[in-house]
């Protein structure tokens, strides 16, 4: 699933493909990937002018210049690709395709169905439930302290809960516990000072490494030019059941936390 590098990756390529464009048309393929309903997103969407596009947690959000947004989350298949004026292909799995004025296209594929776009109204508002931003400067050391404190859950599905900090993802939150040198069966609410600063240290340095190298791709990920991310060539501990951890040389394992695959180091990560 697309993660905050992923997402970041693929906004700012929107951002460069589509700002200043004008949608003419929405033609939706599969009604129940569209909120609240297909009708009031088609009219929701036609005439508009795209003035920004940017991410807030794990989604891609429009604004257009009326204020109404568009905010799209791509769970686990989806893609958002640009489509040249000259591309009459048809996508498989294509679910909403956006016509511009200039003749380009953007497609929503998704062969999985489980992403959604969802039509705002100027004003309304729609992620309360995120949480802070880890990249933000509100993200600060001390912020991060106070929202472990107290909290008997592990570290692991700590950081995986979107309502604490938004946008980390499973791949991010197991590179940043071993780059902390953390066990992620840990309780949130029991690591010391210096841990807490360490994992916040981690957390941002790998999320910022990962944008750097346009994501993530051990998956079906690619960005909005349908290219590959780069940051699966760097993953220390993520995915690497049985191979040598490359801080300490001990066997990588994985465990399930919270329902998802856990990759760690029982050696270098012990407390
Ligand atoms: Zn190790």
């Amino acid at each position: 699933m697309p993660e905050l590098p992923e997402v970041e990756t693929i906004a700012r390529g929107l951002s460069r493909a589509v700002v200043g464009k004008t949608i003419d048309e929405a033609k939706v393929f599969l009604p129940k990937v569209v909120l609240p309903d297909p009708a009031t997103f088609r009219a929701g969407v036609a005439g508009e002018h795209i003035c920004t596009v940017g991410r807030r947690g794990k989604f891609v959000v429009f604004t257009f210049a009326s204020g109404t947004r568009v905010a799209v989350h791509l769970r686990m298949t989806g893609r958002l690709l640009i489509r040249r004026a000259d591309d009459n292909g048809t996508y498989p799995y294509e679910n909403v395709r956006w016509l511009f004025s200039d003749g380009s296209l953007l497609s929503f594929a998704d062969i999985r169905q489980f992403g959604r776009m969802r039509l705002i109204e100027p004003g309304q508002p729609w992620d309360e439930i995120l949480g802070l931003e880890p990249l933000s400067r509100r993200f600060t050391r001390d912020r991060f302290s106070e929202l472990l404190q107290g909290r008997t859950t592990p570290i692991k599905a700590f950081l995986l809960d979107q309502r604490r900090i938004a946008g980390i993802g499973n791949i991010y939150a197991c590179e940043a516990l071993w780059e902390a040198r953390i066990r992620p069966t840990r309780a949130a609410g029991s690591l010391s000072r210096e841990r807490r600063e360490r994992l916040h240290a981690a957390l941002q340095s790998v999320l910022r490494r990962a944008i750097t190298m346009g994501g993530t791709s051990v998956d079906d990920y690619v960005n909005a030019d349908g290219e590959r991310g780069g940051f699966q060539n760097e993953l220390s501990i993520y995915g690497q059941d049985g191979e040598a951890c490359p801080r300490c040389s001990a066997a990588i394992v994985r465990t399930v936390i919270a329902q998802r695959g856990t990759w760690w180091c029982r050696s270098c990560q012990r407390s």
